[in-house]
């Protein structure tokens, strides 16, 4: 006999879990040990009827999220069968799909928030769906329990069937919260798990922003300085000075700018044995020109000791770390300044583009990365003798159009 056979009282948890948060996971914890159910299911909404999805976040992201905060629960699964399913979903046909993977005889306790069992008479075949599938209602605290009670009494009266109501203290979480937590740079930590909020950062999800305090600025300044020479390290503050004057001119983030611009050169000075076991370690991909020069791996090393030593995961800051020496095809606008910046900050000595790259970089970026690229193309042929990376050439043909007259 299989495992699902066996299975005699399963919950779904459905909701957008956008995201999905330690009150849902406590409420579901709670059904499972006061209905004593086999297994927990959770379903993440596909496109509900009553919901535009326009500032809803991809199914794909909420689920992962899902996945993320139920793995330690071994009775906590995820379904995709609603984000699978092509048009609007209807709890009606999740309710069946389950029956039909589970058996007929499996009892079924949908668990939802008791806003949208209240309105449950308006879902599509609500009725039959009253008859095949057992509801827990649960709300958060300061619910107006009297009217749910009152409602889901009559219900069970006149439809005989079986809603309950589950009050779980731990909503006092919710998901709307969570995202305008986000927004207001306040914390989430506690409120979901830790692997949600990683991924939450990672994936930029909810307009999440990066703020640091006066403190964890000095604190970098002193980690910065603890890993480079003096005169690295003097160079990487003129870096900093400059790519936050041409963040604040051309409209960029400043705590990013300043991050990514502190940590750019940081694995600069390791040596290239270390350079190499650490690209293997962290699987960082080289094409063969940079095998050949493992110096120029410092970037995509330096993104990875960011994010390993101070879990800062933010794509757009460590790119920006990643692509300053060789730059690559489609750059942002932070890229493009932690290159432009380490170009012409002020301690490096003057060469003969360098303060027109700076006047460029002040208000143009495409056409000071015109002139940077140009720059860099000659000093290496005509001065290094070397051949330059495959990209140089690609990039200067794609901004040479930027370079039109004033
Ligand atoms: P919602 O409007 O996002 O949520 C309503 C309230 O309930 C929110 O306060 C929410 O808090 C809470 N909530 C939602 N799901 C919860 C859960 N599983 N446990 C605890 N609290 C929960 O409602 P929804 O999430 O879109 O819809 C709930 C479920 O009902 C979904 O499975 C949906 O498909 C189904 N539904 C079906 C139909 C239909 O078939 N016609 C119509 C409407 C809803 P958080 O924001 O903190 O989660």
């Amino acid at each position: 006999m299989n495992r699902q056979n066996k299975i005699r009282k399963l919950a779904i948890m459905g909701g957008t879990f956008d995201p999905i948060h330690m009150g849902h996971l406590v409420t579901a914890e709670e059904v499972r040990h006061e209905f004593q159910v086999d297994e927990v299911i959770f379903v993440p909404t596909g496109h509900p009827p009553h919901k535009s999805h326009i500032n809803m976040t991809t199914c794909e992201h909420r689920y992962l999220m899902t996945v993320l905060a139920t793995a330690a629960n071994p009775y906590f699964k995820v379904s995709r069968i609603e984000m699978e399913r092509e048009g609007v979903t209807y709890t009606i046909d999740t309710i069946k799909e389950l029956k039909c993977i589970y058996g007929n005889e499996v009892e079924l306790y949908f668990i939802t928030g008791a806003d949208a069992v209240q309105k449950i008479l308006s879902w599509k075949e609500s009725e039959e769906l009253l008859q095949i599938c057992n509801f827990v209602a649960v709300t958060r605290p300061g619910y107006n329990k009297e009217e749910l009670i009152q409602q889901i009494e009559e219900l069970n009266k006149q439809y005989k069937t079986n809603i309950y109501f589950l009050e779980v203290p731990a909503l006092a979480i919710s998901s709307s919260d969570i995202r305008r937590r986000l927004k207001e740079m306040k914390p989430i930590k506690y409120l979901v798990p830790q692997e949600v909020e990683n991924y939450i950062k990672k994936h930029e999800l909810y307009n999440y922003q990066i703020r640091l305090t006066d403190k964890e600025k000095e604190e970098m300044y002193q980690y910065v300085a603890s890993k480079l020479s003096p005169k690295r390290y003097a160079h990487t503050r003129g870096v900093v000075e400059m790519a936050l004057e041409y963040a604040k001119l051309n409209g960029l983030d400043y705590d990013e700018t300043f991050i990514a611009a502190l940590f750019h050169d940081i694995a600069k000075e390791i040596s290239a044995e270390e350079s190499l076991a650490l690209c293997e370690k962290y699987h960082i991909e080289l094409d063969e020109y940079e095998k050949k020069n493992i110096y120029l791996a410092h970037g995509k090393i330096g993104a990875v000791i960011l994010e390993r030593d101070w879990g800062i995961s933010k794509p757009s800051i460590l790119n920006g770390i990643k692509y300053h020496t060789l730059g690559r095809l489609n750059m942002t606008d932070l890229e493009k300044v932690i290159y432009l910046a380490d170009m012409t900050e002020e301690g490096r000595s003057a060469y003969k583009e360098k303060e027109e790259i700076k006047r460029l970089a002040q208000y143009n970026l495409d056409r000071a990365m015109y002139k940077a690229l140009t720059s860099s193309y000659n000093y290496i042929t005509n001065i290094l003798k070397k051949e330059v990376h495959p990209i140089i050439n690609e990039l200067i043909d794609y901004y040479k159009q930027f370079d039109i007259p004033e």
